[in-house]
């Protein structure tokens, strides 16, 4: 049977940042993943957004971790993954928006986050094309930005190889093999491989990987679609996010790439759940008309292609990260919400030191907060 230091399950968001950083710490990982190649999950459909700006300390503190490695990445490793710090932009056209988000704020600036509050006239210079009528104003946080989570996913690939970790594809994991109360390998659906830890990154399939073990995770796949325009000259540098409810839909946001075109995803209200991938034909009227009462020029520019995809969603849309309750040795990183992209490299380097048994007390805050068996209250106010 092959060994490895360590066996991942999924080639995800998760997954490709875990395996670089697990390479890169000195260990030799295997990722397994049931799909012909990396990132056809849920990693493919994220548009690109990446931030620290979020409602719950924990995940401020993982994001502005994260963050580092997407903005250095071209100056640290070379490749181009066509990352822009062009800041986010949470819109308030409602009182409730506006005070909700200036309360946040004292806290996020507490936490190390650049954000502030721009008010109407400011927000427009930043972002002149915005609707004018009724803006109070909204948040900016420069630090934030966007990246081709294609180019991203390949390029932690390609370094993770580079480090020492092995990739198959083609090959879901069917079993836990385990003796004693102890996880000592996987058997995938071609072959078993022996192994002391098995990370579980399996995203949306999180739950059915957690069940070979007899646990049971809070993870459901809520279905979510984007769109791309065709590539028009520079006009939009922030991502915008909406949060104003409206008939169908509980928030709009968007950017415009580094090549021109318009990246956006609409979140529907109520949610919904399930496996079908297929794009909807409600979705294009629903996000175009909230597009373009945020953004009138949008009325313009031409939609190429639209596709739908999975959030791993838990109760209170925050992570499940921890060991798991029943097994030793499977650790479960799974249930990332809307957020697996821009928490990957956060959460990777978080492995690492649950691994090696090195963690810091900020680390243990974030593990009781994302323990995967806690109980769920409330949800996070920018999830
Ligand atoms: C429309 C849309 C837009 C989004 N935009 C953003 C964004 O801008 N920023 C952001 O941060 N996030 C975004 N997200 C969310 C993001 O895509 C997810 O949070 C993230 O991809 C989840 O990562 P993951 O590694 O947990 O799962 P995945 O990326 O789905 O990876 C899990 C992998 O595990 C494999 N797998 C599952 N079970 C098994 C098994 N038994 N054996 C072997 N392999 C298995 C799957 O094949 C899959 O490749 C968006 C999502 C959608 C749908």
């Amino acid at each position: 049977m092959e060994a490895y230091d360590a066996i991942i399950v999924g080639a995800g968001s998760i997954g490709l940042p875990t395996s670089l950083a697990l390479a890169e710490a000195g260990m030799r990982p295997l990722v397994l993943d049931a799909r012909a190649s990396l990132g056809q999950g849920a990693h493919k459909a994220a548009i690109g957004g990446v931030r620290a700006t979020h409602g719950d300390p924990v995940k401020v503190r993982v994001g502005l971790d994260s963050l580092a490695t997407f903005a250095n990445w071209r100056e640290e490793r070379g490749d181009d993954i066509e990352w822009v710090s062009g800041g986010y932009v949470f819109v308030a056209y409602r009182e409730r928006e506006r005070q909700a988000f200036e309360r946040l704020l004292r806290e996020q600036r507490r936490l190390g986050l650049d954000i502030d509050w721009l008010d109407a006239p400011a927000l427009l210079e930043r972002v002149p094309d915005l609707e004018r009528e009724g803006l109070l104003g909204g948040t900016f946080s420069p630090g934030d930005g966007h990246c081709s989570t294609l180019l991203v996913g390949q390029a932690m690939a390609a370094a993770a190889r580079r480090a020492g970790a092995e990739f198959r594809f083609g090959e879901p994991v069917r079993e836990l093999l385990i003796e004693r109360g102890r996880v000592r390998g996987v058997r995938s659906e071609r072959a078993p491989y022996e192994t002391p830890l098995v990370i579980n990154a399996a995203g949306a399939g999180g739950p059915a990987l957690a069940e070979m073990a007899g646990e049971s995770l809070e993870v459901a796949s809520e279905l979510h679609e984007a769109g791309i325009t065709e590539p028009v000259a520079p006009f939009l540098e922030p991502l915008v996010v909406d949060v104003r409810p409206s008939e169908g839909s509980a928030n709009v946001y968007c950017y415009q790439a580094r090549t021109g075109q318009v990246i956006f995803c609409l979140t529907p209200e109520p949610p919904i759940y399930g496996e079908d991938l297929a794009e909807t034909s409600e979705f294009l009227p629903l996000v175009a008309a909230r597009l373009v009462r945020l953004i009138p020029r949008l009325a313009h520019v031409r939609v190429r292609r639209t596709w739908r995809g999975v959030y791993p969603m838990t109760p209170d849309g925050s992570p499940l990260l921890g060991w798991s309750g029943q097994v030793e040795g499977l650790l479960h990183a799974t249930g990332m919400c809307g957020q697996g992209l821009m928490l990957g490299p956060g959460v990777a380097a978080l492995i690492v030191r649950m691994a090696r048994g090195e963690l810091d007390p900020d680390d243990h805050d974030t593990l009781r907060a994302w323990a995967p068996a806690r109980k769920f209250v409330g949800e996070e106010v920018l999830r």
